[in-house]
C-alpha cells in the first residue's frame, strides 16, 4: 500500500509519521515474536454471500469456509473475527466458541490428511470499527457519497471477515453482493454474473487465484466510472462517487494505467495474472491499497487541472506502485510481516525503475535520493530497525520508512551488484517459481544467488538483518609536486552502537580532468580507508560512488572550486551535494551560485532540495536570493517548496511577495504553503485575509487547509475562535474540517487559561464527531497540546480505535502521561535503574559472602 508521508505530501494525515518514539526503539520492550500461522487446517475457499444495507451501514454475512487437512489428525482451527453479531456455526460435528476476538472451530472426528470440509458462518455487522467505510447522507454532512468499501492493511479484515486474518491463509473467493439495484457493486476477480430482483440485486464475483484476507476487497457505491482501455484482454476502469466527482477526474489521474500495465510485464518477464484491472477512490482509504484485481485509493488523489500541474508525477508512481504490488505481494505473497520489504520495498523501486525507463535517468535519480533521505532521516530521528524483523508491537508498525525506501534501496544495491542480465533474470525466476506462493527473504535471495553465482548471504546479514546504514566522512587532496590525489575515508554504523559490524563496501571513487572520467574501485571494509591515485593533473571534479552503486552518507571535503565545478554538471546527486555543501557558509557568493543553479536546473526535485538548502543556509542573501526565486518562478511542482523555504523567514518582504503570488494565482499546493507560510510570519500576517482564504472551498481543500493552519500559525488573539467555530460541524466542507481541528491543536500548544480551557473543551466535543477524521484529529490535537486534563476523553476515544491504531494512540497516551519534558525524565529514570541495579549486585554479593562466613 502507499501511506501518505510526509516527504511525499504535507497532508493532515502525516502528523502520526512525524510524533517521534520517545525511546527511540522500533519496538517497545515486551514486544513479541511474530510468526506465520499454523496450516494443519488451511481455509482454501472462501464463498461470501453479503447483503449490505448501505443507510442503516449493515452488513448480513454469510460466509462458506472449505477447510483442507494438512496434517494427519487435525481437528480444531482458529478463526479471527471481531464483534460479529449472531454468529451462527453450522457444519457437521463442528463445535464453536466465539470471544468478540477469536471463533474456535473444533471437529468431533479428526480429518485425514488431504480431506476438505464445509462450514458455514451468519452473522452480521454494524458499522464496524474499521475495516468497512460506509458514506451517506447525514444532517452535519448532507452532501456526503453512497458507498461502502472494505479496506484491510494490515490486520482488520477481522472487523467484518471472520477468517485467518494474516497472509500466509489465501483462499480463492467467490463474492457475492446483495445492494440496492442503483449502486454499482466491485469485488476481486472476474464478473460472473449480475442479477436484479425488484429494487435489489445481486452481483457475484469470483476469483480463481488465491487471495489473503488483506487483499481481500469489495466496494458498493454511486460511482461514475471511467474507461481506461483494454491490455491484452484485461479490462482497465475507475471508479468514484459520483455526485463528488466526474470521469475527468478519474482520467487525469489514472490515465496512463494502461500504459503501465504493458510495460511492467515486460519489464519483469511474467504477464499480469488477473482476470481485469479496476480501481476506485473514495474517501478515508488514508492512502492507497493493492487489492488483488482491485486497488482503492484515497480520494485526496483524483486531481482537477490545477492539481495535476503539480502532482502528476505523484500520481503515477503510486499507481505504478500499486500495480507494481499485482507480482510484489499479490501473486508472490510474504509469508509473514516479517518479510514484508518483498513487496513495498519492491513496489517502492519499481518506481524509480518505471521512473528510468519511462521518464528519465534524472528523475529516477533523483527517486533515489529523496528515498535514501527518508530513511536515513527515519534511521537517524526515530529507530534504527533491521529491515527484517519478527519483533514488533503491531504488524502496522513495520509500515514505515525503512520497509518502503529503507528496503527499495537495498534492491538497489542487489541490481548494481550482480548487473542488469543477473538480476532481471533473478527477478523472473523469483516471480515464476514462487508465482500463487508464499515467500520468505531467503527465497528472493536463493533466486539472486543462483542467477550470479554469488554468495550474498554476508550482504543480507548486514543490509536486511542488520539495523544501519554507513555514514561516509573524509576529503580529497591534490599534492601538485607528486601528481597525486588522495582520497581519505572513514565509516561508522549510523546506529552509534560500539557493537555495530563495518559494512564491507565497494566504492568507486571518481575524479575529473579535461572532461574525462576516471574511475578506481577500492574495497571499503575497515573504519579508514586511504587512496592513492597518480593524476596527470588536479583534476576538476571528484565523486565518491557516481554511479549510485551503495547506499550511504557522505562528507566529503573537495574543496570549493570542485564544489562549484559539481554544481555545472549533469549528475543529480553531485549538484544536489555540492549545493548543500557550498551553502554550509551561508556567504552571499555561495548563495547566489546555488540560486543561479536553480534557475537553470531541469529537474524539478533537485530546485526543491535547493530551494531547502537556501532555507538551511538562514543568512540575509539567502533570503534575498529566495525572495527573488519566489517573485517568478513558475515550474508547478517545485513551487510549494520554493513558497515553503521563503516562508522559514519572517520578513515583511516575504509577506508582500506570498501575497503577490497568491493574488496573481498558484496551483492548490504552492498556494497551501503560501498561506501557511503568511501565517508564519505572526503578528505581521494578514490576518483579515487570512481567515477570508480559510472560508474559500477549493478543490481538495489544500489551499484552504493552509490558510487554516496559518490562522493558528498567527497566535493571533482571535484565532482560536475563528477555528473552534469552523471546526464544528455544518460550517466547513467535511474535506476542510480536519484542518481546522489540528489547527485546534496547533494553538492549544500555546494556549494560556480560558483560551486553553476553551481549545480543549471544543476538542473533547469534537471526539465525538461523525466524522472519523475529525475524531482523530481531535485526539491528535488533545495529545500533541498536552491537554492532560482530557485523559479520560482520550481513553474513550481510545477504546474506538482498532489494535493496531491502539499501539500507536498509546505512544501518543504515554508521551502525554510523561508531559513535556518526557525525555529527561525517562532518562533520569533510566539512570536510577542502573544505580539500583548496582546496589542490588553489591548487596547480593555482600549477602553471598556473610552466608559464606556464616556457614
Ligand atoms: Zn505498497
Amino acid at each position: 500500500m502507499t501511506i501518505l508521508l510526509a516527504d511525499r505530501t504535507a497532508t493532515f494525515l502525516d502528523l502520526d509519521a512525524r510524533e517521534k518514539r520517545a525511546a527511540g526503539e522500533f519496538a517497545s520492550s515486551d514486544a513479541s515474536r511474530h510468526y506465520a500461522p499454523e496450516l494443519r487446517l488451511e481455509p482454501i475457499h472462501l464463498d461470501l454471500h453479503l447483503t449490505i444495507d448501505l443507510y442503516a451501514r449493515r452488513v448480513d454475512v454469510e460466509l462458506v469456509h472449505r477447510l483442507r487437512c494438512n496434517d494427519e489428525g487435525a481437528d480444531t482451527i482458529v478463526l479471527n473475527g471481531l464483534e460479529l453479531r449472531d454468529l451462527r456455526v453450522e457444519g457437521d460435528g463442528v463445535r464453536s466458541s466465539y470471544d468478540d476476538v477469536t471463533l474456535t472451530l473444533a471437529f468431533d472426528r479428526p480429518f485425514a490428511k488431504g480431506e476438505e470440509r464445509e462450514v458455514r458462518l451468519r452473522y452480521h455487522v454494524i458499522e464496524p470499527k474499521s475495516g468497512l467505510l460506509f458514506r451517506s447522507p447525514t444532517k452535519a454532512d448532507p452532501n456526503a457519497p453512497r458507498f461502502v468499501a472494505s479496506d484491510h492493511e494490515t490486520e482488520r479484515a477481522r472487523h467484518w471477515l471472520c477468517t485467518v486474518d494474516l497472509p500466509a491463509v489465501r483462499p480463492t473467493l467467490r463474492i457475492r453482493l446483495t445492494t440496492d439495484a442503483s449502486l454499482t457493486a466491485l469485488a476481486n476477480g472476474r464478473l460472473v454474473g449480475e442479477h436484479v430482483e425488484g429494487a435489489t440485486k445481486t452481483t457475484e464475483w469470483a476469483l480463481d487465484q488465491r487471495c489473503p484476507s488483506y487483499l481481500t476487497c469489495f466496494a458498493v457505491g454511486d460511482f461514475v466510472r471511467w474507461e481506461g482501455g483494454e491490455v491484452d484482454g484485461v479490462p482497465v476502469a475507475c471508479f468514484a462517487p459520483k455526485n463528488l466527482y466526474d470521469e475527468a477526474h478519474l482520467e487525469r489521474a489514472f490515465r496512463h494505467t494502461a500504459d503501465m500495465l504493458r510495460w511492467i510485464p515486460k519489464r519483469l518477464g511474467v504477464p499480469y495474472p488477473y482476470p481485469k484491472y479496476f480501481q476506485f477512490a473514495v474517501p478515508d482509504i488514508g492512502g492507497a491499497m493493492e487489492n488483488i484485481s482491485l486497488v482503492s485509493w484515497d480520494d485526496r488523489f483524483l486531481l482537477d487541472a490545477a492539481l495535476e500541474t503539480e502532482e502528476r508525477q505523484l500520481l503515477d508512481v503510486i499507481n505504478l506502485h500499486e500495480m507494481a504490488h499485482t507480482w510484489f505481494g499479490d501473486l508472490v505473497v510474504c509469508r509473514d510481516y516479517a518479510h514484508a520489504w518483498l513487496k513495498e520495498g519492491w513496489a517502492t523501486y519499481m518506481e524509480t525503475v518505471w521512473l528510468e525507463a519511462e521518464r528519465s535517468r534524472e528523475l529516477a535519480d533523483f527517486d533515489l535520493w529523496a528515498d535514501a533521505r527518508a530513511y536515513m532521516k527515519e534511521s537517524d530521528e526515530r529507530y534504527a530497525r533491521p529491515i527484517v524483523t519478527r519483533r514488533f508491537d503491531s504488524s502496522w508498525d513495520m509500515y514505515d520508512h525503512h520497509l518502503y525506501p529503507g528496503a527499495a534501496w537495498r534492491i538497489h544495491m542487489l541490481r548494481k551488484l550482480l548487473g542488469e542480465g543477473p538480476f532481471w533474470s533473478a527477478v523472473t525466476t523469483y516471480l515464476q517459481r514462487h508465482a500463487g506462493g508464499l515467500v520468505e527473504t531467503d527465497d528472493f535471495r536463493r533466486c539472486l544467488e543462483e542467477a550470479s553465482g554469488r554468495s550474498l548471504a554476508a550482504f543480507f546479514d548486514r543490509w536486511l538483518h542488520t539495523a544501519g546504514y554507513p555514514k561516509l566522512e573524509g576529503r580529497f587532496r591534490y599534492d601538485a609536486r607528486r601528481n597525486e590525489g588522495t582520497f581519505e575515508l572513514s565509516q561508522r554504523c549510523s546506529t552509534g552502537k560500539k557493537d555495530a559490524p563495518l559494512f564491507e563496501l565497494e566504492l568507486d571513487l571518481a575524479w575529473w580532468i579535461d572532461g574525462t572520467r576516471h574511475v578506481k574501485t577500492a574495497r571499503f571494509d575497515r573504519e579508514r580507508l586511504v587512496v592513492v591515485v597518480p593524476m596527470a593533473k588536479e583534476p576538476e571534479r571528484v565523486r565518491v560512488d557516481p554511479d549510485l552503486k551503495v547506499l550511504h552518507d557522505l562528507k566529503l571535503d573537495v574543496g570549493e572550486a570542485r564544489l562549484r565545478n559539481q554544481l555545472e554538471h549533469d549528475d543529480v546527486w553531485g549538484r544536489i551535494l555540492a549545493a548543500r555543501a557550498l551553502l554550509e557558509d551561508g556567504k552571499r557568493a555561495s548563495v547566489d551560485e546555488v540560486a543561479a543553479a536553480f534557475r537553470r536546473e531541469k529537474v524539478w526535485g533537485v530546485r526543491t532540495v535547493f530551494a531547502e538548502a537556501l532555507a538551511d543556509a538562514k543568512s540575509e542573501p539567502a533570503l534575498e536570493a529566495l525572495l527573488a526565486l519566489a517573485k517568478d518562478h513558475d515550474e508547478p511542482q517545485s513551487l510549494a517548496a520554493l513558497m515553503r523555504a521563503l516562508s522559514t523567514f519572517r520578513d515583511p518582504r516575504v509577506i508582500e511577495t506570498l501575497e503577490r503570488r497568491l493574488e496573481a494565482g498558484l496551483p492548490p499546493r504552492a498556494a497551501e504553503a503560501a498561506w501557511e507560510g503568511l501565517g508564519q510570519q505572526r503578528e505581521a500576517a494578514p490576518f483579515a485575509h487570512l481567515v477570508t482564504a480559510a472560508d474559500r472551498t477549493s478543490f481538495g481543500a489544500f489551499a484552504q487547509g493552509g490558510a487554516l493552519r496559518a490562522l493558528a500559525h498567527t497566535r493571533h488573539e482571535d484565532a482560536l475562535a475563528t477555528l473552534i467555530e469552523r471546526a464544528a460541524p455544518g460550517r466547513l466542507p467535511i474535506k476542510a474540517r480536519p484542518h481546522a481541528v489540528q489547527a485546534v491543536g496547533v494553538l492549544l500548544r500555546h494556549a494560556k487559561d480560558a483560551a486553553r480551557e476553551r481549545a480543549i473543551e471544543a476538542l473533547r466535543d469534537l471526539l465525538r464527531d461523525e466524522s472519523p477524521k475529525v475524531r482523530d484529529a481531535a485526539a491528535v490535537a488533545l495529545t500533541i497540546g498536552r491537554a492532560r486534563e482530557a485523559r479520560e476523553d482520550l481513553e474513550r476515544h481510545r477504546a474506538r480505535l482498532t489494535p493496531q491504531e491502539r499501539v500507536r494512540f498509546d505512544r501518543r497516551l504515554r508521551a502525554l502521561d510523561r508531559g513535556e519534558n518526557g525525555n529527561e525524565t525517562e532518562k533520569r529514570v533510566e539512570e536510577l535503574e542502573k544505580q539500583l541495579r548496582k546496589l542490588t549486585e553489591r548487596l547480593e554479593k555482600a549477602e553471598a559472602k556473610l552466608n559464606g562466613s556464616a556457614s
